[in-house]
């Protein structure tokens, strides 16, 4: 982020290969003709389907006849500021105006020499390619969802490997990414934009167990509303209990899973000593799932984890469910692991 912010490219690797990625916003000749120099020369600027709309750019193809193939539109030159078009000085101004929240149709010429294509609306999380990785990079660091990006070559044939962009990334002093680090990130933190997961109701919940408030969250990846149910006893370092749904237990009480045991004590617990249950909804599983076992994803540890940041707690301990300590922990969250205990015990 450090890099992109100050407008020094980022190397992002995904399957064999490579892609230079600087943010649009901040292209400018010297880096611009270094991208030039270390690529197959060939700039693309990866944005989002209605910013290519709102500029006038349809498809390059309208029957693409490979679905794997980017989605490319129009290629384009600034309308004004540039000579040729060609050149990296002309070519950074171009993706500048791509990345200018006030650009319109009419701030663009077509064809020209820089390669817009359209992204997936969930970034990486949607499709974990190149393209996609270099918006959402610029949406983490703050700037327009516009990049600049080209495919790093070696000194040979071929496409740059991991040695031949280890040795680049060493020389120039320039970060390296994986898709699935980044991939990883947007599922615990968020898209830059907006929380992992944003707080959408808050009510007083009695329950058998005792007075809970019930915090409802929507989780800003998966669509689902999920619920916290916190205890009112204020503790230095609160319990936090994880529980994902599973219909079969929660409703019909299974004796296939713990589930029932799990939550009932888990609830009771937090209504007496205070914390919080973390329940994640599960919008697209099927009813009999649980039946075959309990999935738990990155995507649920980064709602929990977030989810409890929200709800102010900077050090907790973590009951025994699905989340591993280590999965729920944050730079802004501590989590301790400690074992369930049997409800009668604390009485
Ligand atoms: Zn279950």
């Amino acid at each position: 982020m450090a890099a992109l912010r100050a407008g020094r490219p980022v190397l992002v690797g995904g399957g064999t290969e490579y892609d230079v990625v600087l943010p649009a916003a901040l292209a400018e000749p010297r880096w611009t003709a270094w991208t030039v120099r270390h690529t197959s020369g060939v700039l693309c600027a990866p944005l989002r389907a209605e910013r290519a709309g709102a500029l006038g750019l349809p498809p390059m193809v309208h029957d693409n006849q490979d679905p794997r193939s980017p989605r490319y539109t129009v290629s384009v030159d600034a309308a004004h500021g540039v000579t040729t078009g060609i050149s990296a000085t002309d070519r950074a101004r171009t993706a500048r105006v791509l990345a200018d929240p006030a650009s319109g149709p009419a701030d663009l010429i077509r064809p020209g020499h820089l390669l817009p294509l359209t992204v997936h609306a969930d970034g990486v999380v949607g499709r974990p390619e190149h393209a996609e990785a270099g918006v959402d990079l610029c949406r983490l660091a703050g700037f327009p969802p516009v990049a600049l990006t080209a495919r790093l070559v070696g000194e040979g044939v071929g496409t740059a490997g991991d040695e031949d962009v280890a040795l680049l990334a060493a020389r120039h002093d320039l970060p390296v990414i994986q898709i699935p680090e980044l991939v990883e990130h947007r599922l615990r933190f968020g898209d830059g934009e907006r929380g992992r997961v944003t707080r959408v109701t808050n009510a007083r919940l009695p329950t058998v167990h005792g007075q809970l408030d019930a915090v409802g969250y929507r989780d800003e990846v998966t669509g689902a509303e999920h619920i916290a149910l916190v205890g009112r006893p204020r503790t230095s370092v609160p319990l936090v209990a994880v529980h994902a749904e599973c219909i079969t237990g929660d409703i019909v009480k299974t004796t296939h899973c713990d589930c029932a045991r799990r939550i009932a004590e888990s609830a009771a617990v937090i209504a007496q000593e205070g914390g919080v249950l973390v329940y994640l909804r599960r919008p697209g599983a099927r009813v009999l799932d649980a039946l075959d076992g309990h999935t738990w994803t990155t995507a649920d540890a980064g709602a929990a984890g977030a989810i409890v940041a929200d709800l102010g707690y900077r050090s907790v301990r973590l009951l025994t469910g699905p989340a591993t300590a280590l999965q729920l922990a944050r730079p802004d969250l501590t989590v301790l692991a400690v074992q369930n205990r049997p409800v009668s015990s604390l009485t």
